[in-house]
C-alpha cells in the first residue's frame, strides 16, 4: 500500500506508540487524584505539556489539552468571542477557505449576532496582511487564519498577519493542525493568542490536541465538568493520549528540517510529473506550499472515481469531490480559489511525509495519467470537449 494522505491523518510513530504502551501499562492513575500512582499520572501530563510547549515557543501553564483540533478551534473562537462581545465587540475576521470546524463553529457565532467577515483568499489560496490591515474596524474582536490549509496546502503569512493583529489590539487565532511539527512555530515571535494543533497530523495518536492561548487571554470552558486543565477544560485527561503527542511533536520538530527538504522533493518531483497530463491545473500556491501537499484539478474526471480506481492499485489519496466529502457541493476550500464547480469535482489530494519513498513517487506517476486516461474515455462530458462541441476550462 502506498499511503498518500498524511493530511487526513498519518501513521503513529514507533516513539509514540512506544511511549503510550509504557503509560498505559504503568501510569493509568487519575491524574486528579492525590496518592502517588495519580501525582505520577499528573508528572507524565505536565512533562508532556512542557515539552510540547517548547516546541511552540510557549510556556506550559499557556497550553490547554483538548480531544482534538477541532475542540481547540471551538474553544479558542469561542473564548475570543466571549471577550469581545464583554468589550462589545462583535466582528470577526476569517478567511473562506478554513477547516469547516472554524467555518462552522463561526456560523454559530453568527447566529448569536456577531458580524462574520471572511476574506477572499485568491487563486493561490492565501491572505496577505495588508487584506488583513485593511478589513480590521475598530469592532473587531479577533481574527482567525489557518497557519497553512489542508486542502491546498498553501502557508499564510502568519507572523505578519499576527503583528497587523497586535498592532491593532485584536487576538489573532491561528489553526496550526497542518503546520505543527511541519513548519515551525513561535508564538510569540509571531504574535499569535491562541492556535490549535492536532496530534494525529504529526504521527501522534487520534483524539488528543492542544489549545495554545497566550497567558491574559481568558478561555472559555466549552465542556463543563470537573476542574482540570486548570478549571479550562473538564474531562480526565486522555494522559497515555497526551504522552504520545509529546513524543511525536517532539520527533517531527528535532526532524522538521531534513523532513521538509525530503518530503518537498518527492512533492515536487510529483507535481512536476502530473503537470504534463493535459488539462490539469495545480490547486495553491506553487511556492508557498506545505511541504508535502500536491493537488490537482483534472478536467473530464471526477474525483470519486479517480480514488477508487486508485485504491485498486493500493494507493490512497482524497479528493475534495462531491460523494467523499458526504455532500453535493464539491469542496469550499477549491470553490474559494476560484475553480468552477466542473473543475472541482476532478480534484485529487496526495499528501506525503517523510516515510514516501521515490519509489512511490514512480507508481504514482504511473498509475494516475492511466486512470485519469481511462477516466476520460469513458466520459461524455470529455467526448464533448474533445469534439469541440464543449470548451476546456483547463
Ligand atoms: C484535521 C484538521 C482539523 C481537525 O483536527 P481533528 O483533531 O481531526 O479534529 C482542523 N483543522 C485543520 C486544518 C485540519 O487539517
Amino acid at each position: 500500500m502506498i499511503y498518500a494522505d498524511n493530511a487526513a491523518t498519518t501513521r503513529m510513530s514507533r516513539a509514540a506508540i512506544d511511549a503510550m504502551l509504557a503509560c498505559m501499562e504503568d501510569n493509568w492513575g487519575n491524574p486528579s487524584s492525590l496518592y502517588g500512582a495519580g501525582q505520577r499520572a499528573n508528572e507524565a501530563l505536565q512533562d508532556a505539556r512542557e515539552r510540547i510547549a517548547a516546541c511552540i515557543g510557549a510556556s506550559p501553564k499557556e497550553l490547554t489539552f483538548t480531544s482534538s483540533g477541532s475542540e481547540a478551534d471551538n474553544q479558542a473562537l469561542i473564548s475570543a468571542a466571549r471577550l469581545g462581545e464583554r468589550r462589545g465587540r462583535r466582528h470577526i475576521l476569517s478567511t473562506a477557505f478554513e477547516h469547516h470546524a472554524v467555518l462552522h463553529t463561526l456560523k454559530k457565532l453568527e447566529r448569536e449576532g456577531f458580524e462574520v467577515e471572511l476574506l477572499l483568499v485568491g487563486e493561490k489560496g492565501t491572505v496577505t496582511a495588508q487584506q488583513v490591515a485593511a478589513a480590521i474596524r475598530e469592532d473587531t474582536c479577533l481574527v482567525t487564519a489557518m497557519y497553512a490549509n489542508n486542502e491546498v496546502g498553501s502557508v499564510l503569512p502568519v507572523g505578519e498577519i499576527g503583528a497587523v493583529c497586535r498592532a491593532r489590539g485584536v487576538l489573532f487565532h491561528t489553526d496550526a493542525v497542518q503546520a505543527a511539527g511541519h513548519l515551525p512555530i513561535q508564538v510569540e515571535k509571531q504574535n499569535i493568542d491562541l492556535l490549535s494543533l492536532s496530534a494525529h497530523k504529526f504521527h501522534g495518536p487520534k483524539g488528543a490536541g492542544a489549545l495554545y492561548a497566550r497567558q491574559g487571554v481568558p478561555l472559555v470552558n466549552v465542556i463543563e465538568g470537573g476542574a482540570q486543565e486548570r478549571g479550562k477544560r473538564a474531562g480526565t485527561e486522555n494522559v497515555p493520549a497526551i504522552v504520545g503527542m509529546a513524543a511525536a511533536l517532539e520527533e517531527a520538530c528535532a526532524h522538521m528540517e531534513e523532513n521538509a527538504e525530503k518530503v518537498s522533493a518527492l512533492r515536487d518531483r510529483l507535481i512536476a510529473g502530473l503537470s504534463r497530463i493535459p488539462h490539469c491545473g495545480l490547486n495553491g500556491d506553487p511556492v508557498n506550499r506545505l511541504p508535502g501537499n500536491v493537488n490537482f484539478c483534472f478536467e473530464g474526471v471526477e474525483g470519486e472515481s479517480l480514488l477508487l480506481l486508485l485504491d485498486d492499485r493500493g494507493i490512497c489519496a482524497s479528493s475534495g469531490s462531491a460523494c467523499t466529502s458526504g455532500s453535493l457541493d464539491p469542496s469550499h476550500v477549491l470553490l474559494a480559489i476560484g475553480r468552477p464547480h466542473e473543475v472541482a469535482h476532478g480534484s485529487l489530494r496526495l499528501s506525503l511525509c517523510a516515510e514516501n519513498t521515490e519509489e512511490d513517487v514512480d507508481a504514482i506517476l504511473r498509475a494516475v495519467p492511466e486512470v485519469v486516461a481511462y477516466l476520460r474515455d469513458m466520459s461524455p462530458l470529455w467526448k464533448d470537449k474533445i469534439s469541440g462541441k464543449r470548451a476546456f476550462v483547463l
